[in-house]
């Protein structure tokens, strides 16, 4: 049978029909994920270089599939997005993360906080503040314990209604944190409004940092306006010791990155943790 577009025609339908069908195979296997208990939070240490101690972790999340193997967030979050299937996905990590950081805390590692990221539909949804609520009672964690990272471009999804939120979640006690600041299309004008504590310096800045005038230059503002705002500064993707030195020296006390550690699985990061309070 002669189709429009001859062999061209085919070929493409093929390949199309191949990415729907790897799509919707990603999709049901997401959808089975949960159940399953596929999902696994790694921690990664945040670092106060003054003290050289452990002050907090970032929950996170692995998707640890039978077949496929370790699936980074990077293939899965955005698909997670679009079928609303992160809303239980966040409501698991939420909850994961903050039992881990009590349990933690009653093995006596003080001075903790736990960071999870939002996504824009969990901040978007009907009764977000009161699920966060349920979840710090359920877990008994102080609610300064938790910090969550919203993106700016999440926040820039509805201004208004984030603002709202973010006030709400305030009044909870919890701490907030702009995550990958200066990537995103926030004013300053807009982070006046922003209830926030901290401002998380992205990775895609810290990376040529020592190399990069305009790198440099964008960190030391970033770090200069925190100070300005009387906010907090972290700095995420530290890898060297040069990077490390450069932030320290302009006044950015608190990091995140590979330097320290890698992301890891809690039973790991109980063995840091024990580290940490030895020192
Ligand atoms: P993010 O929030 O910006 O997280 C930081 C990412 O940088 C993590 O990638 C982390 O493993 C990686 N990283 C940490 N230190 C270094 C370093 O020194 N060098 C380099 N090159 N990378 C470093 P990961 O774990 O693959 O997560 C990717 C993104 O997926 C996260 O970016 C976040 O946007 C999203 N994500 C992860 N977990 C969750 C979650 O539970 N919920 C939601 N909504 N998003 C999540
Ligand atoms: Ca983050
Ligand atoms: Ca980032
Ligand atoms: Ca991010």
């Amino acid at each position: 049978a002669k189709e429009l577009g001859g062999d061209n025609y085919k070929f493409y339908t093929h390949a199309m029909r191949e990415q729907l069908g790897e799509r919707v195979q990603m999709e049901n296997a997401l959808r089975q994920a949960l159940e399953r208990r596929e999902f696994v939070l790694y921690y990664q240490p945040q670092v106060d270089i003054g003290s050289g101690r452990i002050v907090g972790m970032e929950a996170l999340i692995r998707w640890q599939h039978p077949e496929m193997g370790m699936v980074a967030p990077g293939r899965f979050i955005p698909l997670a997005e679009e079928t609303g299937m992160i809303l239980p996905m966040g409501a698991w990590v939420l909850r994961s993360a903050c039992q881990q950081l009590r349990t933690w805390q009653s093995e006596g590692h003080r001075n903790l906080r736990v960071a999870v990221n939002v996504s824009a539909r969990q901040m978007a949804e009907q009764g977000f503040v009161g699920s966060v609520a349920d979840v710090l009672v359920e877990a008994g964690l102080d609610p300064t314990c938790l910090e969550l990272e919203l993106t700016e471009s999440l926040v820039m999804n509805d201004v208004e209604h984030a603002i709202v939120v973010m006030r709400q979640l305030k009044k909870l006690g919890v701490k907030l944190a702009i995550d990958d600041f200066g990537t995103g299309y926030s004013s300053l004008a807009h982070l006046k409004r922003f209830t926030v504590d901290v401002l998380k310096i992205d990775q895609a800045f810290v990376r040529d940092l020592t190399v990069d005038p305009d790198d440099a230059a964008i960190v030391t503002t970033i770090i200069a306006l925190a100070a300005n705002l009387n906010l907090q500064v972290i700095s995420e993707g530290v890898e060297t010791l040069e990077q490390l030195s450069f932030l320290r020296a302009h006044g950015c006390s608190q990091m995140q990155g590979y330097y320290f550690s890698r992301p890891v699985p809690a039973s790991a990061f109980g063995a840091v943790l024990d580290e940490n309070d030895a020192r």
